[in-house]
């Protein structure tokens, strides 16, 4: 037998500002009150009955979110942007207009991916839970889904033998 967990939507959402680049362009500056769902797939564990505690899923999702709740996010890892800090202040420039943000560090959630997409949100907290598999063995799949608004998303999903 097989089950699906989910540890839903309703329990992590977090709200804040982004822009999507792209080679030549980049969004305005906007925000969205997202929402976090994890699946777990696997089977029980026989000892406890469960597939995995909520009280064990639930710190991992909720510190992503805190880290980004009520943030601008910004991507590290563009090539097209460039974050200088100075004193208690980042300097951003989106290279290809040279268009240019100047951000207080504490508003900021520096983030280690390429864009501020859904399907790179999904990416990065999915990667947080890598360490559930070999934690629990009776674990089989792990799927992260992150949406700008209910219906508007994206689910990323991990399977033991694909991590
Ligand atoms: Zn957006």
């Amino acid at each position: 037998m097989s089950y699906r967990l989910v540890q839903g939507e309703l329990s992590f959402k977090f709200a804040a500002a982004h822009f999507v680049l792209g080679d030549t362009g980049c969004e305005r500056l906007h925000g969205h009150n997202y929402l976090v769902e994890v699946q777990i797939y696997g089977e029980q564990d026989e000892a406890k009955n469960l597939v995995i505690d909520f009280l064990e899923l639930k710190p991992f999702v909720r510190k992503f979110v805190e880290e980004l709740d009520h943030k601008i996010l910004l991507p590290t890892e563009n090539p097209h942007l460039t974050i200088t800090k100075k004193k208690n202040e980042l300097f951003v420039n989106f290279i290809p207009k040279n268009k240019d943000y100047i951000f207080p560090e504490s508003d900021v959630s520096l983030l280690p991916i390429k864009n501020t997409t859904v399907e790179e949100f999904a990416r990065l907290l999915s990667s947080k839970l890598i360490p559930l598999f070999s934690k629990h063995p009776n674990i089989d799949a792990i799927e992260v889904g992150v949406f700008e608004y209910k219906g508007q998303g994206c689910w990323m999903k991990r399977t033991r033998d694909t991590i």
